[in-house]
């Protein structure tokens, strides 16, 4: 279905922090000027001042900021935007927001408010593909309505089965079931949790994939009919269900699997009329078999790695379809050239179940360099505040190969300057220093087979230390200038502990 055009000349950006800024430096290189819009909290943010005009829209929490509606198209309305750039996270998924947007007249950069409504159900989506030629995960379409039929449904799939929200999002609302006696309670605790969180107590079942990978596909789609999809990424070293680090191409994907998963993609993205930007998510089993997961109706986090691999600006391509253009591409030429990988450097303690480090950065110093791209959101001496997502920056790499592009992060890494609170960098070079990871034998549950902290990393390094303190008295002890006493046996393995 084909629209009028209309030329986008200002932007509202309906978020903060990285993305905001993400979006303010395409919308400059396009001539489109950007108003920002910022919470009490956050003042002083590097969105705020780089974005032509800014507008407070309220105290810090969310839902008297980012995620009021009414205020939000009202400033767009009054600043004479031509548009609203949702972001991710936020309104950016949501169906009524994108509605109202278009209702006062403004271009609402995404899909239409009935594809976001569609996708942002889990169930509703699911049978949105199902006749589009799309594997889903075994399981449920509809609700779980009682017990019988839920113990029914595990019975047929096989345990271990999971219990999702059907409007859950962030790697929140998700229980694995092991046995079967613990399935009621567990049905019972996921509906309740799901009605606090999302308002919407649906679940529903499906298998659980021992091991799998998350693995997705880029989507780009205009409103004439074309659908692209623009590669892989590789999204399966996680926490809590939720990406830390995402490389392009995936280290198992080869040239007819990614034409495989690429046509699922677009077959998705056909089932549910997609315009614009999306993600097609999918599980993989071991045995290279993949399912649809979900599609995520947004720009994604992780699009950094997708852009570098392709030369294409996500962003700028969004402005395009919305402003009613015609993708000019071939997807031949889509095809990824190097390796990109990033990481998202959150304010978190890796040594301590990734739990959010909030404070002050007294130091704050990103690293440069060829094949290094910095998307952050803060500057040395700004707080992080508790009210958002605690995600610093996202630190991107490209090299001609994974093995240089590995050897660039870990550059980066030890280059990046980060004081007042922890990060998961560390968390980064362990991954990266992995011999699981650099052979590409991984899967989502990566953290708790192989990381518990950086501990362990640590308990290498005093190793080290005492074997030279160790040969250092021994050489004195040799050249008879000390003496050992009994106690000097036990030192060594009390450093250790
Ligand atoms: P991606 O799939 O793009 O990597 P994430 O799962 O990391 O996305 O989520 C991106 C952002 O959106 C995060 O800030 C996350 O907390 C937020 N988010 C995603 N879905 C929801 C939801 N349903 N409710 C609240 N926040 C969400
Ligand atoms: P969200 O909306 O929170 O992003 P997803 O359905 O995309 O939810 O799942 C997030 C993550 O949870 C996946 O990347 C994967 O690690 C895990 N996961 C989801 N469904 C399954 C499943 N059926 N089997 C195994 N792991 C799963
Ligand atoms: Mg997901």
């Amino acid at each position: 279905m084909a629209t009028d055009s209309k030329k986008i000349g200002r932007i509202l950006i309906a978020n903060r922090g990285e993305i905001a800024v993400r979006i303010i430096k395409t919308a400059k290189l396009s001539g489109i000027e950007t108003v920002a819009i910022f919470s009490d909290a956050d003042r002083k943010m590097p969105f705020v001042k780089m974005a032509d005009f800014a507008v407070n829209i309220g105290p810090a929490p969310s839902a008297d900021s980012y995620l009021n509606m009414k205020k939000i198209v009202d400033v767009a309305l009054k600043m004479k935007c031509d548009a609203i750039h949702p972001g991710y996270g936020f309104l950016s998924e949501n169906h009524q927001f994108a509605r109202k947007t278009i209702e006062n007249n403004l271009l609402f950069i995404g899909p239409d408010p009935e594809t976001i409504r569609k996708m942002g159900d889990k169930l509703e989506s699911k049978r949105t593909v199902k006749s589009f030629d799309v594997p889903c995960v075994p399981g449920t379409d509809s609700p779980i309505e009682s017990t019988k039929e839920a113990k029914e449904i595990a019975h047929v799939i096989g345990l271990p089965v999971m219990i999702k929200a059907s409007a859950g999002g962030g790697g929140k609302g998700m229980r694995i079931v092991r046995d079967i006696e613990y399935l009621d309670e567990e049905i019972k605790t996921a509906m309740s949790e799901a009605k606090t969180a999302f308002g919407d107590p649906s679940v529903f079942i499906e298998k659980y994939i021992e091991n799998p990978r998350h693995i997705e596909v880029q989507i780009l789609a205009d409103r004439h009919g074309n659908v692209f999809h623009l590669n892989e990424r590789e999204c399966s070293i996680q926490r809590r269900h939720q990406k830390v680090i995402e490389e392009c191409p995936s280290f198992i994907v080869d040239e007819r699997l990614r034409e495989k998963l690429g046509q699922a993609a677009i077959n998705v993205a056909k089932a549910c009329h997609y315009v614009g930007a999306g993600t097609v998510e999918f599980i993989m089993d071991q045995n290279k078999k993949f399912y649809f997961l979900e599609m995520n109706t947004r720009l994604q986090v992780e699009h950094p790695v997708t852009e570098l691999v392709t030369g294409i600006d996500l962003v700028a391509k969004q402005i395009e379809v919305a402003e009613g253009g015609r993708l000019a591409l071939k997807q031949a030429d889509l095809e990824p050239r190097g390796h990109s990988i990033e990481l998202r450097v959150y304010a978190e303690d890796p040594e301590d179940n990734f739990m959010p480090s909030i404070g002050k950065l007294t130091c704050y110093r990103p690293p440069a360099g060829i094949g290094i791209r910095v998307d952050d959101g803060y500057e040395e001496g700004l707080e992080i505040p508790v009210h958002y997502d605690p995600l610093i920056a996202k630190l991107v790499v490209f090299g001609k190969d994974r093995d240089e592009a590995i050897a660039v992060m870990l550059k980066a890494i030890s280059d990046y300057v980060i004081h007042g609170v922890k990060t998961t960098l560390p968390f980064g070079q362990f991954v990266l220093k992995n011999k699981y990871f650099l052979s590409g034998d991984f899967n989502t549950n990566f953290v708790s087979q192989h990381y518990n902290g950086i501990f362990r990393d640590r308990k290498v390094e005093l190793e080290k230390i005492a074997a030279l303190i160790s040969d250092h008295i021994h050489q004195k002890y040799e050249e008879g200038l000390i003496a050992l006493n009994e106690n000097s046996t036990d030192w060594r393995k009390r450093l250790i502990e």
